[in-house]
């Protein structure tokens, strides 16, 4: 439930508060951004920019704070020390931002329907709806189409499969109108297939100028599929090109020992996670 909670209040907190884009700024700029537990720090001194259209993943062992990097982009979490900028403005500021946390964090049993949920991309708040208007349901049908889930506008949430629950935010972020969108693990848990739908509709945001990103832990998809890729382990290790960043030195920087290096044919590397048991 609470994570529910906490994606309404995102919604509402972003939508209340519409600012002007400041033209020159990039979409989203982190500036020394830390958050200490009791245990310690789950993120440390992270300073990045980010420009609009830009598809960057996020990769890091377990518990390296790439949720928690999210959150504070989202305005979820309040970083200890640090601060981000959303087109000059501090996020809770902000409409533009689409935020999906895990989806295990997430309470399917939560009574509400497909199309409930993507109208919360318009209208804030479950259950405390202002009347969504002609113009927002164009928006939301729209969405739906988009991601093809307009037969399942009535399919109550628990229904649905990994892959649909994903589609489902996405079109909740369209009928947002998101410029940027922060999808926490998005692919884990899909089979081949719905990986690759939920990557054709990225490509559509991004073609949108959509700002996505999207924390990740298959290291190979995230060397395939982003134009760049940050490797965290509550420090920022590296951050470029998948390429620059995904060579055998930051990775051991990332992972120690809870890392297999598989050589393939092109002489890249496939790794895996051992923590989470994948190959
Ligand atoms: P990741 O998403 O990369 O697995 P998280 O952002 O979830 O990592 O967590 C980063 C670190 O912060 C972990 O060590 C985790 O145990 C710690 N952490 C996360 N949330 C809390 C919390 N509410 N209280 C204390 N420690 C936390
Ligand atoms: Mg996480």
């Amino acid at each position: 439930m609470a994570l529910f909670e906490e994606l309404q209040k995102t919604t509402e907190h972003l939508s209340k508060h519409r600012q002007p884009h400041h033209a020159d700024a990039p979409i989203l700029r982190a500036d020394n951004l830390s958050l200490q537990y009791q245990s310690g720090y789950a993120i440390d001194d992270i300073s990045f920019e980010l420009h609009t259209g830009e598809r960057l993943a996020v990769v890091g062992p377990n518990g390296a704070g790439k949720s928690t990097l999210l959150k504070i982009i989202a305005g979820v979490l309040t970083p200890t020390t640090g601060q981000v900028q959303i087109f000059g403005n501090a996020p809770s500021r902000h409409i533009c931002i689409a935020y999906v946390p895990q989806r295990n964090q997430i309470d399917w049993h939560f009574p509400v329907t497909v199309a409930d949920v993507v109208m919360m991309g318009r209208v804030g708040q479950l259950g405390l709806f202002r009347n969504p208007k002609a113009s927002d349901w164009e928006l939301v049908n729209g969405a739906l189409e988009i991601v093809r889930m307009t037969h399942l506008a009535k399919r109550q949430i628990s229904q649905l499969s990994g892959g649909q629950q994903q589609r489902m935010f996405i079109a909740r972020a369209l009928a947002q109108r998101a410029e940027l969108m922060l999808m926490d693990e998005p692919l884990t848990g899909l089979d081949v297939n719905s990986q690759e739908e939920v990557f054709n509709i990225l490509g559509k945001l991004q073609q949108q100028g959509v700002t996505v990103v999207v924390t990740l832990h298959d290291l190979q998809m995230a060397a395939e599929r982003f134009d760049r890729v940050m490797l965290l382990n509550h420090q920022m290790i590296s951050l470029g090109t998948p390429e620059s960043v995904l060579n055998p030195g930051n990775l051991l920087a990332a992972y120690g020992g809870h890392l297999h290096l598989i050589p393939t044919e092109d002489g890249a590397l496939a790794l895996g996670d051992t923590c989470c048991g994948e190959e």
